[in-house]
């Protein structure tokens, strides 16, 4: 099978959003009228994001979730893609499910995929995403790191701490039982982009980000770019994660399940922040997502984090130490 077999059969499908998809040189998208074009790119290599023999659906899938992931922290309506592929060599039993896995997940998004490139080379996966949110000359709707305020509400979505999990359970750390392995591997390999929150969230969020390096790390970004700190409320922080429960506490201790959900990564959640008065259109976005949030802290003006028990004073814990993926 040639380069351009390869791409016609596993790439080229027939675009409506985009005004020209692949085959030629460069693709055309159509931008609506009164929005600007979000842009944001993610590379998976071998043996740094996912082991060699990860399977191919699931890493079609995660390639693009993490992209459309970053589009649904700026509140971006997704519409296109290209996908820059270097590949060994040209395996159909890799290629067709890698292709579903992919073009699945675009589907379910609207988002095209318009192009790329194609070599040989050591398996390497990296794709631009292309979305759109509305702007004026003067003002953009995108939801950016920057726009945290002292008195707002700190929220995530979803489920955080499982994917950690997982990459240690098959790593041999923890031995899960069979349903929650199982659990938590689906939030490792097939992680959910939050697109509807991102979107519903445009006019609500002060500010927001993606969890991708874990919340501490990822929260950390949002308060230097908004030059304030936080405190999140160290009760109820096991309970973020999707495999929470008897059965994980009989294996795995608190503090350990503490530190994944503060620090694991991989989650692909969004953390945002949002005035105190803002609370039932926090609710109503999330209703109209159909997306889990729960609030678990504030901003504050004095720089830098803090994990509070109920009382008010500092809790303390393995997370410092927790590096990612060692
Ligand atoms: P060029 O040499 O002009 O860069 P290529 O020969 O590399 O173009 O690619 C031919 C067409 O196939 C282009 O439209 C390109 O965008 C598209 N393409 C190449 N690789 C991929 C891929 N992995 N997925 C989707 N489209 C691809
Ligand atoms: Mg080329």
């Amino acid at each position: 099978m040639g380069e351009f077999d390869l791409i016609a059969r596993y790439f080229r499908r027939p675009v409506r959003r985009a005004a020209l998809g692949v085959g030629d040189d460069c693709a055309l998208l159509r931008v609506s009228p009164g929005c600007q074009l979000a842009v944001s790119s993610d590379m998976l290599v071998s043996g740094r994001h996912f082991l060699p023999d990860a399977d191919p659906m699931a890493l079609g899938h995660k390639a693009l979730a993490v992209n459309l992931s970053d589009l649904a922290a700026c509140g971006a309506q997704p519409l296109a893609f290209t996908l820059a592929l270097a590949l060994p060599d040209a395996d159909p039993h890799w290629l067709a499910p890698f292709s579903r896995g992919l073009l699945a997940l675009a589907q379910q998004h609207d988002c095209e995929l318009v192009g790329g490139d194609t070599t040989q080379g050591p398996l390497n996966i990296c794709i631009t995403v292309f979305g759109e949110v509305p702007a004026t000359s003067a003002s953009s709707q995108a939801l950016l790191r920057s726009g945290a305020r002292p008195g707002d509400d700190l929220y995530v979505s979803g489920t955080l701490g499982d994917a950690r999990l997982a990459l240690e359970a098959l790593r041999g750390q923890w031995t899960l039982p069979p349903a929650l392995l199982a659990t938590v591997a689906a939030r490792l390999h097939q992680p959910t982009p939050r697109v509807a929150l991102g979107l519903a969230l445009r006019g609500v969020a002060s500010a927001a980000i993606d969890v991708s390096d874990g919340l501490l790390g990822d929260l950390g970004h949002v308060l230097d770019a908004s030059g304030v700190g936080a405190s999140i409320l160290a009760d109820g922080l096991v309970t973020l994660m999707a495999c929470r429960g008897d059965t994980l506490d009989a294996v795995v201790p608190r503090q350990h399940q503490q530190a994944c959900v503060l620090a694991g990564g991989d989650d692909y959640e969004l953390a945002f922040t949002a005035a105190a008065n803002r609370r039932d259109a926090v609710a109503a976005a999330a209703a109209a997502s159909a997306t889990p949030v729960r609030r678990i802290g504030r901003i504050g003006s004095t720089p830098g984090m803090r994990v509070i028990d109920a009382r008010g004073d500092t809790v303390t814990g393995d997370w410092q130490s927790f590096d990612h993926f060692g």
